[in-house]
This record gives structure tokens, sequence and C-alpha cells, in this order.
């Protein structure tokens, strides 16, 4: 048999609110930087984004995907101005 009890002592920090939160209610933004770092010559998903919102605060989860998209625009716009 297999305990999973060590799970329910998992906490992992909020990286929008900075608050710790219980493993289940932290899920993870993930994107695809690949394209915007101009990497895609060497395959998909060689570098991704993840960041980690509270799942039950709405604020959290949108700050997550702009933080992401803001991301992947300021990334786009380096690598075009080194071409
Ligand atoms: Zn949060």
């Amino acid at each position: 048999m297999i305990d999973f009890d060590y799970m329910k002592d998992v906490s992992w920090r909020c990286q929008m609110c900075n608050q710790e939160r219980p493993d289940d209610k932290i899920s993870v933004h993930s994107s695809d930087l690949t394209k915007a770092m101009g990497l895609n010559d060497m395959g998909d998903d060689i570098v991704t984004l993840n960041t980690k919102y509270c799942n039950d605060n709405e604020g959290c989860k949108k700050k997550a995907q702009r933080h992401n998209e803001d991301m992947i625009v300021k990334l786009t716009r380096e690598h075009l101005s080194e071409e």
C-alpha cells in the first residue's frame, strides 16, 4: 500500500498574491514560450512558463493568465528587436 498522506502537508506559494496555500488550492497556468523566444526551430515546448495561482480566487487566476501573456509579449518584442 502506498501512503499518500504526506501530500496533505504540501503547500505552495501563489505567485500572484504571495500567500502560502495547500496543494489542492493551487493550480498552475502553463504557457509555451518557445515561439516567443524564437526557439521553435529546436522543437515545441522547449521553454514553458509555469505560474502558480490560487484556483479558488478569480483575481489570482486572471492575474496569472495576464502575467503569462505579458511575458510572451515582452519576450516576443525582445526576440524581434535582436534580429
Ligand atoms: Zn493567490
